[in-house]
């Protein structure tokens, strides 16, 4: 570990602890949360290097988005702390028309705007600038060997590997960690009209702009909404979530390439969801993008925060290896978001020590803010038992009444009142928070 003087002169910063010499990071991983944090901390003042097994063309163009990665309301505020919004309307949508098993359909306004921007444009544009303000980008994949090696020369090396991989250096939190099994099998692929415009869905909403959520308790649920594609521009993505067991897993399981992830969207729609399948229908891949599409499925992990190597490096787990939630609720980059933004704010200031202590504190205080309530909204919207009451309240009053159907999108983008919904009482009270706001529907 480089050595520093506890002390601090007149010309001291936290960002050079009484050296000369910016205080040394390393950040492992080039995903959206490690480009994110490499940004955050060299504005932050300091000498930051950003490892990454692939190279910026590969990590743009040759692997698929890691996910969809919306930022809904909340989260956005976080982000714009590390860089201003770049993609503004495009990419934007505020409302969600949702269905429950082919039953009533109602419109979900949202007291936010969500953006829905291709995580692989977004993490290529903040190594852009990383780059331009003097930070290194080291291409070169990191083993136990060279972790260990990096952790010694580095004041602290935030790890940012996402769910696999370097993740196993630190152990499992299993009070935290919700569940040992993956909820949900995933598939996804980005699509785009024929001409590049809106689609609308005027079986299942009159707004012109409006995501789906299409559910069916036994098979899962069916996201659809704007995207901006990293070459394709405006485009749309379908994102769906089959309960194990479902017919659907099992086809989604056969997906091999854009275009049968395509048809398999196509097939479901029309054996669950008629209403939208003809707009779904006239979807098509996008040529440019081989990698459009992913399947797979994500085991809900929280990791103890902070590790150390063989020899005593410091580690610190930050994005999806330090919280890997199912993206039922679209809260993982909204986390890493928060997380980074945090973090090169008290780095910025921290005059101490860079320990275990300070990191622990600081995951403590993301996890207390953040972290819990998004893994206790992931379960709501993952239908846990524990929910059902809730759940079953939220769905029989959203129809009739648009206010409680913004309170429960709302909380995708603000989590915590999640803490308090134990009982149809509790979403009472919580909606009429909403109809006293002035919550209107907007269809
Ligand atoms: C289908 C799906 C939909 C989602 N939708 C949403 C959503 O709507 N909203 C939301 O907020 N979140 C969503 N998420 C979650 C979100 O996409 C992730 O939380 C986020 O992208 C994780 O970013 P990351 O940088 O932590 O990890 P990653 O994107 O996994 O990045 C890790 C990087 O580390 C690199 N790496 C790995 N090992 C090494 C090594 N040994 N040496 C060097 N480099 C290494 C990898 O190549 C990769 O580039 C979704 C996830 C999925 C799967």
């Amino acid at each position: 570990m480089t050595q520093h003087s506890s002390t601090q002169g007149p010309s001291e910063t936290p960002a050079n602890n009484g050296t000369r010499a910016p205080r040394p990071i390393a950040v492992v991983g080039a995903g959206i949360v490690g480009a994110s944090a490499a940004l955050a901390l060299k504005r932050a003042g300091f000498d930051v290097t950003l490892y990454s097994e692939r190279t910026r063309e590969e990590l743009r163009d040759e692997v698929p988005a890691t996910g969809t990665a919306i930022l809904f309301g909340d989260s956005r505020e976080h982000d714009a702390r590390i860089e201003g919004d770049r993609y503004g309307a495009d990419a934007a949508f505020a409302t969600s028309a949702v269905t429950v098993n082919g039953g009533p359909t109602f419109d979900a306004p949202y007291d936010y705007e969500a953006q829905s921007v291709d995580v692989r444009l977004r993490a290529d544009d903040r190594i852009a600038l990383f780059l331009d303000e003097g930070g290194r980008f080291a291409h070169r994949r990191v083993d136990d060997a060279e972790l260990d090696s990096i952790a010694g020369e580095h004041d602290v090396t935030l790890v940012a590997t996402g769910k696999g991989g370097l993740a196993e250096r630190f152990p499992v939190d299993s009070e935290r960690s919700p569940y040992t099994e993956p909820q949900r099998y995933l598939l996804t692929v980005t699509v785009r009209t024929a001409d590049g415009s809106d689609v609308r869905f005027p079986g299942r909403t009159e707004n012109d702009r409006s995501a789906l959520l299409s559910i069916d308790p036994e098979d899962g649920e069916v996201f659809v909404g704007p995207y901006l594609h990293k070459d394709a521009g405006p485009s749309w993505v379908l994102l769906g979530f089959a309960r194990f067991g479902s017919e659907t897993e099992k086809a989604y399981r056969g997906a091999h390439d854009a275009a049968s992830a395509l048809d398999i969207f196509r097939a479901q729609h029309h054996r669950l969801f008629p209403d939208v399948a003809p707009q779904i229908d006239a979807l098509d891949v996008i040529d440019s993008d081989e990698h459009s599409w992913l399947k797979g499925a994500v085991t809900p992990t929280v990791r103890k925060p902070v590790a150390r190597t063989d020899s005593g490096g410091l580690l610190v787990a930050i994005g999806d290896t330090a919280i890997a939630v199912d993206p039922i609720a679209g809260q993982g980059a909204q986390l890493g978001a928060i997380q980074v933004a945090a973090l090169a704010d008290a780095l910025r200031e921290e005059t101490g020590e860079w320990d275990e202590e300070l990191f622990t504190r600081l995951f403590d205080a993301h996890w207390e803010g953040h972290g819990k309530p998004s893994v206790e909204a992931t379960s709501l919207f993952l239908g846990d038992p524990k929910y059902a009451e809730v759940v079953g309240s939220f769905f029989g009053r959203a129809a009739e009444n648009p206010a409680a159907a913004t309170a429960l999108f709302d909380l995708l983008s603000v989590p915590g009142p999640v803490l308090g919904l134990r009982g149809e009482e509790d979403v009472d009270r919580f909606v009429r928070t909403f109809e006293e706001r002035g919550a209107t529907v907007s269809a």
